[in-house]
């Protein structure tokens, strides 16, 4: 069997795309970016990426977010306030499952270069220094805590560009942020099987909106038998264990769709009534025991084809 990309989510055909269209691939954002567009806006999201790299990255030292974290910058961005504002009301939504204030934690789990979990001592005063109550947004202070927009920031970049795109006139084209996709015109997206990641689960067909995939089989460590992954409860401080595997959601906005995911793999199944939040959101939830959960009517809406 063709090995599949790395993404947990990923375009399959591009629908009656212009000629002059071409695939642009290259690593930003610590992730495999894809861009099929013309030339000329392929060039625009490479320097948006570049752009956006250094307003987000939790690790560049030279970056407005590690300024932030480590250096005690209060002066934001309008691009920081709007992910921030957006990230508030998530929480707000999600009981606190979704907390872009769980830096610290992402930190010590850190499960691209751990290979053995920390200790529940450490666990407990890294979540000390947690929690969005702690954060103020106007005036700004992160009231101890690291902030870690990698739930949301591509959602967010991936709406900045498919904007840019669309006030230049483009009818087709698809911006995948690895595996955060946007979709403008119609594309065919297939997503993982989480049990067997170099498989598809099943596709369907994403027109003008963004599809973004939460899953526990992209980035983790395993030790002793146990895998360790890299979407946290922030209630615990624990890698979150809610019963589900992989989490997609469909929205006109990338921002909703990443920022739902991740607070619903969190969650577990009753975490789907958050879509009702939002107008024309739509999730796919697969269940460690191998059930799928769907939002009403989500097989016809988007023409799902189960594969496999
Ligand atoms: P995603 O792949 O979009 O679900 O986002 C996972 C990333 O978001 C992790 O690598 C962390 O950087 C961060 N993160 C982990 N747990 C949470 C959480 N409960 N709420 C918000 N961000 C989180
Ligand atoms: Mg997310």
């Amino acid at each position: 069997m063709k090995k599949l990309a790395f993404f947990l989510i990923l375009p399959l055909v591009l629908c009656g795309c212009s000629k002059k269209s071409e695939t642009r691939r290259f690593f930003a954002l610590d992730t495999q970016i894809s861009i099929t567009a013309e030339k000329s806006l392929c060039d625009r999201a490479a320097d948006m990426c570049k752009k956006y790299e250094k307003i987000f990255s939790r690790t560049d030292p030279g970056s407005e977010l590690y300024r932030i974290n480590y250096l005690g910058e209060t002066n934001l961005s309008a691009d920081i306030k709007a992910v921030l504002k957006f990230s508030s009301e998530i929480y707000t939504l999600s009981s606190g499952a979704f907390d872009c204030s769980v830096g610290a934690l992402s930190d010590l789990w850190n499960v691209k270069e751990r290979t053995v979990p920390p200790t529940e001592g450490e666990i407990c005063a890294a979540r000390a220094r947690c929690g969005f109550d702690k954060v103020s947004l106007s005036p700004f202070s992160a009231g101890g805590t690291v902030l870690d927009f990698g739930a949301c920031a591509k959602g967010y970049i991936a709406d900045c560009i498919a904007a840019q795109f669309r006030a230049s006139g483009a009818k087709k084209a698809v911006i995948d942020l690895g595996g955060n996709v946007y979709s403008i015109g119609r594309c065919t997206v297939g997503i993982r099987n989480p049990k067997a990641p170099d498989e598809l689960f099943g596709r369907f067909t994403l027109t003008d909106k963004s599809a973004v995939t939460s899953g526990a089989y992209q980035r983790f460590f395993e030790y002793d038998n146990v895998r360790y992954h890299h979407i946290l409860d922030p209630t615990t401080g624990h890698c979150a264990n809610s019963g589900l595997c992989s989490v997609t959601v469909i929205s006109p906005s990338s921002l909703t769709a990443d920022c739902l995911s991740t607070a619903i793999f969190v969650m577990g199944e009753s975490g789907i009534s958050l879509c009702e939040a939002f107008s024309d959101t739509d999730a796919l939830l697969i269940t460690d025991d191998g059930r799928t959960v769907t939002t009403d009517g989500f097989y016809e809406k988007y023409a799902f084809e189960a594969l496999g």
